[in-house]
């Protein structure tokens, strides 16, 4: 007998789902003109906390000219009834700021669960985590967000059994210290982007099978773009009980800027078109408004969900 890979098994289990080919149009097939912003924030820096609730999430007005250093965005999108996405920001303490965007997936309404329990349990775990922390180095930190992204796993595993659900998600998040270091964590096919002196690079990998097939050079990026099984995930949070965690250390500098993003935002928009609109808007809170108004006029097939970061 022949045993399932561990990472066959988990993508038998995590599936997400298949984008329509319904573009521009809502459910009952009418064009939003003005598609709607489920939830929207900022932080002014360091020591701003946000606390993201089902509804709207606002510490500053968006509207607000005062300079902010993050922001997030998501919306339901034009196609999708129910945004299943989920995001968080928020200071850890004087020194340590974390952001996180997760992409749930399951059916009726479990993705929405996962992705919230995961993105919530992220910040639970480190807030606790923190209390123990004997440094702030680079590989303390590092075993924190490991640690932490493990227990948002573990939790939405409990979760689905309890629930007699498959329910699942993506999880990324960037951890930064005193605005010299981030510490990016990934699982699933949501993304970490770097804008340095004028170029997006995608830091984190995506465990997507696609992804899996332009590495070993099997599919070119662009044929993974639309392929019909660009929704299989190879790793996700919610599958097994415990999950590897792809882990970076980037040390940023003054005018990097850091994009989180679900697949709703990079499957909508290339990364050309990514870079041109971030260098157009320098406000974070503009650059995730452009951003998912490009998305949903792409087509808005997925929710969409990001945060941007200037250091
Ligand atoms: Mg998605």
């Amino acid at each position: 007998m022949v045993l399932p890979s561990f990472e066959q098994r988990q993508m038998t289990m995590a599936t997400k789902k298949t984008n329509t080919s319904t573009k521009g149009t809502s459910p009952q097939g009418e064009a939003h003109t003005n598609p709607p912003i489920t939830t929207s924030g900022s932080v002014a820096g360091v020591g701003s906390v946000h606390s993201l609730d089902d509804t709207t999430l606002i510490v500053q007005p968006p509207e607000s000219n005062e300079p902010v250093s993050a922001a997030g965005q998501s919306d339901v999108g034009r196609v999708r009834e129910l945004n299943e996405d989920n995001w968080h920001l928020g200071a850890l303490n004087d020194d340590l700021m974390l952001y996180a965007v997760a992409d749930g997936m399951g059916g009726h309404d479990r993705g929405e669960v996962a992705s919230k329990l995961a993105v919530q349990t992220l910040f639970e775990a480190a807030r606790e985590g923190l209390e123990d922390l004997s440094d702030t180095e680079v590989t303390t930190l590092r075993s924190l967000l490991r640690k932490c992204v493990q227990t948002a796993n573990e939790r939405v595993v409990i979760t689905g059994i309890e629930e007699e659900s498959n329910m699942g998600t993506t999880l990324c998040a960037a951890l930064m210290h005193e605005e010299s270091d981030a510490i990016i964590a990934n699982v699933g096919d949501s993304r970490v982007y770097l804008l340095r002196e004028g170029k997006l690079i995608q830091v984190s990998d995506d465990h997507s099978l696609v992804a899996y097939l332009v590495r070993l050079g099997e599919l070119s990026a662009e044929e993974a773009r639309n392929h019909p099984s660009g929704n299989i995930l190879v790793r996700s949070i919610g599958s097994v009980p415990h999950v590897e965690v792809d882990l970076f250390h980037l040390p940023v500098q003054q005018g990097d800027r850091l994009m989180l993003c679900s697949d709703g935002l990079w499957g909508e928009i290339t990364d050309e078109e990514l870079e041109a609109i971030m260098l157009d808007h320098d406000d974070p809170r503009a650059a995730c408004r452009a951003l998912v108004n490009v998305a949903n006029q792409n087509g808005g097939r997925d929710n969409t969900t990001l945060i941007v970061v200037n250091v």
